[in-house]
């Protein structure tokens, strides 16, 4: 197959959205990651989506829509409080579960009753579920366990010849995917998977706010998981990532310096200086930065022949560094070296 690869222009905004009408795969970028995208009712689409992602059947899909009249017709029953949610948070980087309606298959719920729902705001997604009329159904456009792909050459680099186009949009603003929520009751959120927006910005809707375990932790491969998702190794390049949680940056440098291997590099915060006789990239000061930069930098690492890397840990746990801290976390398979 020839994947095409489209720009951002009324015509091939067109042809993105009649290969999607007929069944094709189409990926394209959104605020937070590029989308691997097919009609979320098609389920032979939806199949060829795990297929060209070789991820695991039993890892829901989410299903992004343009608009609320679209939210209607896939889900049974929208809580109060999503609806409030949805009015903050829509259109943007917030994945929402809802029990699924019958036209949701369940090849793309991974076998599930419910379905994960996203409204994305960038301009080219939103018009290419418009222009399709189509739900879509888009995990992100990697092949599964690597990093999420932030650019169209990324997309390339991971499903060229595997699916029919690719929607270039530039690099995506956030980096990191969507925070998942589910609502365990009425009054509370349970986040499932950090993004963006984390605890803070949705305690001003909930009488409760709470992050599942498996954000924090690794959790078995055999383990019901809330969100099944959390139960993979992910997010990872092939160089092996390791975190350091050094007390300062010379404890850092000095654990770094007695313990190289061939092609051992280092990621650092934007204000670190280099390190002599060490590679350096730098991956952003604070929690936005850092989600912006991190799979970018990790498939940089990979192009350069990393094979060992030392992570400095971000310093907080809150918003978007916990998304940060998750997918580092993640990547490194929850271990990290304590100084
Ligand atoms: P990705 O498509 O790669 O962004 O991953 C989607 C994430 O959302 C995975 O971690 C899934 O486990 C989670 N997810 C999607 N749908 C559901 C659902 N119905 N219930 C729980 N988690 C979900
Ligand atoms: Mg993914």
């Amino acid at each position: 197959m020839n994947t095409k690869l489209l720009k951002d222009t009324p015509e091939d905004l067109q042809t993105a959205a009649d290969l999607l009408r007929s069944g094709q795969l189409v990926a394209f970028p959104t605020e937070t990651v590029y989308g691997l995208g097919a009609d979320a009712r098609l389920e032979t689409s939806v199949k060829a989506i795990f297929e060209a992602k070789g991820r695991p059947a039993d890892n829901p899909l989410i299903v992004h829509i343009s608009d609320l009249s679209m939210l209607n017709d896939i889900v049974t029953e929208i809580p109060d409080l999503a609806r409030k949610l949805a009015e903050a948070f829509w259109p943007g980087a917030l994945t929402m579960i809802f029990p699924k309606a019958d036209c949701i298959p369940l090849v793309t719920s991974g076998g599930l009753n419910t379905v994960g729902v996203r409204m994305p705001s960038h301009p080219m997604a939103q018009k290419l579920i418009q222009l399709s009329g189509c739900p879509i159904a888009a995990p992100s456009a990697n092949r599964s366990g690597l990093p999420s792909p932030t650019t169209a050459r990324h997309v390339m680099d991971d499903m060229n010849g595997r699916i029919s186009a690719v929607l270039d949009g530039g690099q995506c603003e956030i980096g990191v995917e969507s925070t998942v929520i589910c609502f365990d009751d009425p009054e509370t959120v349970h986040i499932l998977r950090p993004g963006l927006y984390s605890v803070e910005d949705f305690q001003p809707f909930a009488r409760h706010v709470y992050v599942d375990k498996a954000v924090y932790t690794q959790i078995a491969p055999d383990a019901k998981a809330a969100s099944p998702g959390m139960k993979y190794k992910h997010y990872s390049p092939n160089a092996k990532i390791l975190p350091v949680d050094a007390p300062d940056f010379n404890s850092f440098v000095n654990y770094v310096l007695s313990h190289q291997i061939e092609n051992t590099y280092c990621l650092l915060f934007d204000s670190d200086p280099e390190i002599e006789g060490v590679p350096c990239l730098h991956y952003g000061d604070d929690g936005l930065h850092q989600a912006h930069d991190l799979f970018f930098r990790f498939r940089e690492l990979d192009e350069k022949g990393a094979k060992l890397v030392y992570v400095r840990m971000p310093r907080e746990n809150t918003r978007a560094s916990l998304s940060v801290y998750n997918r580092l976390m993640r990547a490194a398979g929850f271990e990290v070296m304590k100084l």
